[in-house]
């Protein structure tokens, strides 16, 4: 069997554009613009590209960004006082704080800090709480890109084994969340799981968060699963230079599964497109409106 390569960036693209014609519906019938403030603290290459990347499709959408770079050795509390003061501007809707964060910055305190209303990464205890309940959330976008893509493929996933390697709060816990919602019967594994590969072999669905390069092998997957490949691991290449490549031995793994995402063009388009999605649904619910048709 070859697998077919579901196609996140394509999903992403029209997502994205869906967003642009509801933001630019709310303009024309409100006058309200979405605002995102994306906040880097420190020189970290990896996140400059990450928030320079959300920022611009933030503003390709018709929403407003705002960026706030403060330096490595900015303290817990100024960074508190920074998200107090988006917390009340009103022009803000969403607030990011890129992660990681720098040592010494108490991670804990800032994330408690956001106002749930405003939290589109969905890190907040309050949006956590209300995901495990089953009540409106604002949810953390890698796994809610990952149930879209899922739900595009499978229509319905009631009764379907699941099984998510990972176990962090903001993937592989709200990704479960996501699938028991979908009514999936789902297994968290973890590092101290017994039998790994036998425990993947169950799984009809099989979402892989370790950040481990190409742990997955292709004999753990069963015949004709869906797998959701997480991972982003930036290995050496043979030219010298690096590529990235995800948790799931991507060469082994489509010879069985019947469906898996590529890595890169898979899982992390949607991510950036959740948040653009988050940003409106945070927008419209702060202000008790109804979210337009995307
Ligand atoms: P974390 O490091 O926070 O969590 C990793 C999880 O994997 C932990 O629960 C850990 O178990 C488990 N794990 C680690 N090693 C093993 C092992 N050998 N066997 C079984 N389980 C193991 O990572 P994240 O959840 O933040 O991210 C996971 C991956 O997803 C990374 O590659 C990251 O780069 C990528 N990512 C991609 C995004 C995207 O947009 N595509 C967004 C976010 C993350 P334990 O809890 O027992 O330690």
């Amino acid at each position: 069997m070859t697998a077919e390569i579901i196609d996140g960036k394509a999903f992403a693209e029209r997502l994205q554009a869906g967003i642009a014609r509801g933001v630019a519906a709310l303009k024309a019938s409100r006058g309200i613009v979405p605002g995102l403030a994306a906040v880097l603290v420190g020189d970290n290459p990896a996140s400059q590209v990450y928030v320079r990347n959300k920022t611009r499709q933030i503003e390709a959408a018709g929403m407003a960004g705002f960026k706030h770079d403060l330096p490595a050795t900015t303290s817990t509390r100024t960074l508190l006082d920074l998200v107090q003061r988006l917390n009340a501007d009103d022009a803000v809707d969403g607030i990011l704080v890129q992660l990681p964060l720098p040592r010494g910055i108490d991670v804990e305190a800032i994330f408690d800090a956001v106002d749930p209303a405003k939290d589109v990464d969905g890190f907040h205890y309050v949006n956590a709480g209300k995901l495990a309940i089953g009540r409106d959330a604002l949810t953390p976008c890698t796994p809610m890109g990952c149930a879209m893509l899922l739900r595009d493929r499978l229509k319905n996933l009631a009764g379907l084994s699941a099984v998510v390697l990972g176990r962090s709060n903001i993937v592989g816990k709200p990704m479960a969340q996501l699938l028991l919602r979908a009514d999936c019967t789902v297994t968290i594994a973890h590092s101290k799981t017994r039998d790994l590969p036998a425990v993947c072999r169950g799984a009809d669905i099989l979402i892989a968060a370790v950040g481990r390069p190409e742990m997955v092998r292709g004999d753990w997957i069963k015949p004709g699963a869906t797998v959701i490949d997480v991972g982003i691991n930036r290995v050496p290449a043979a030219d010298g230079k690096t590529r990235l490549i995800g948790d799931v031995a991507f060469a082994e793994a489509r010879d069985v599964a019947g469906a898996i995402t590529p890595v890169p063009g898979g899982v992390g388009p949607m991510t950036i497109a959740c948040l653009l999605h988050n940003t409106l649904v945070a927008c419209c619910r702060r202000r008790g409106i109804p979210l337009p048709a995307i």
